[in-house]
């Protein structure tokens, strides 16, 4: 079998390529049934099936504990940036912690159906810290954060403690990029949602893991589709839902439940894989006189991390020799976001750690013939 190359994609992004195989086996005909899971009704049994085993294996991989439902939706992050205000802002104070691009974009969104202030904002330090002394009001009606910020490469790697703040607002946690790379601690959440594109699937399901007493406060303007009690009500079938996206996803959790990596298996694996390949990135960069990330040791993103070339360096060519010659290597898609130029290599789940090492040794070999 040849090596695909390796995709370093923000989003859509690699998928394990165990997977593909078996959705390519699967393609016309899954499981006997003589349909692709694309022509099953989505309230046939087969479907049925397969979207139960996925939520279970996501609730069991993930400890999502019982007062908790998960919600498979569509929209993506963005349209939870509005249905989220929708459903708990009940059109009063929504306080935003901004952190970066996403979270801002959360922040203007929420605005235009809450009050909305923003509690700490990272520009002074441009988006490569997270902002402290967080301004909470005492009757907002929930905290927003996002806890990776996909185009600045920061990670929260714990969650905040609102309570400890002096705060009884539920937080809400934008985990589009980072969920399943890590275990969660519920305790400190109420809602947390994410698209899948990243580190579970293909586009077109997001999902949405919220507290069960915060369901049923919509506001009358939201959609039926998009109010939380509604679509937990209806088990996530209120209308079509994402089938083959789902399917996937399922596949995808199946292997991760049987991924295993220094004697750990299932999510404590993957994290312990995310925690080394991050260690083996990060010090190829800081080790580099070439190449330079800019965020705060603390913070620094597992999954997505922005690299530049250094002071004088930095210019248009060299920043095009280094994406041309990765493509020869098959090192793909490693241009950074437009917003902020530069280099990013997003190493979800799916990356193995030979990805990063041959991402390295074109690092260093790059930096011997151009440094
Ligand atoms: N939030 C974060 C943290 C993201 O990384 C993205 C997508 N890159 C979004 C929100 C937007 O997601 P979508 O395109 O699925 O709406």
């Amino acid at each position: 079998m040849t090596q695909r190359p390796f995709n370093f994609s923000a989003g859509p992004a690699a998928l394990p390529e165990e997977v593909l195989r078996q959705v390519a086996a699967e393609m016309l005909d899954w499981q006997g049934s003589g349909m692709s899971v694309m022509e099953m009704s989505h309230r046939g049994r087969e479907f049925i099936s397969i979207a139960e085993a996925a939520e279970r294996d996501l609730r069991e991989l993930l400890q999502v504990p019982a007062n908790f439902r998960i919600l498979v939706m569509q929209g993506g992050g963005l349209a939870e940036n509005a249905i989220v205000p929708l459903n708990l802002s009940r059109g009063g104070k929504v306080d935003v912690v901004v952190s970066g691009s996403w979270s801002k974009k959360s922040a203007e969104e929420a605005r235009r159906y809450a009050d909305v202030q923003i509690a700490a904002d990272g520009a002074m330090s441009s988006y490569t810290a997270l902002p402290g002394d967080w301004r909470l009001r005492k009757d907002a009606a929930y905290v927003h954060i996002c806890s990776n910020e996909t185009i600045d490469g920061t990670e929260f790697h714990t969650l905040p403690d609102l309570k400890a703040m002096g705060s009884e607002a539920p937080l809400v946690a934008d985990v589009s990029s980072h969920q399943l790379s890590r275990a969660i601690d519920w305790s400190k959440l109420g809602l947390a949602f994410g698209g899948a594109q990243k580190n579970i699937g293909p586009a077109g399901v997001t999902l949405v893991y919220v507290r069960e007493d915060l369901l049923g406060h919509a506001l009358p303007a939201c959609p039926s589709a998009f109010d939380y009690k509604i679509v937990a009500d209806a088990q996530s079938m209120f209308n079509t839902p994402p089938t083959f996206a789902i399917y996937v996803a399922g596949l995808v959790f199946q292997w991760l439940k049987k991924f295993s990596y220094a004697g750990k298996t299932g999510l404590a694996a993957i994290e312990q894989r995310n925690i080394d390949k991050a260690a083996l990135f990060y010090g190829a960069l800081d080790g580099s006189g070439l190449f330079e990330n800019r965020v705060a040791a603390d913070c620094r993103s597992r999954m997505n991390i922005p690299f530049y070339l250094r002071g004088e360096y930095n210019t248009e060519r060299l920043n095009d020799a280094f994406l041309a010659g990765a493509r020869e290597r098959g090192l793909l898609q490693l241009k950074g976001h437009k917003s902020v130029g530069g280099m990013r290599a997003s190493i979800y789940n799916a990356m193995p750690l030979e990805g990063v090492q041959a991402l390295v040794t074109y690092l260093k070999d790059f930096e011997t013939s151009h440094g």
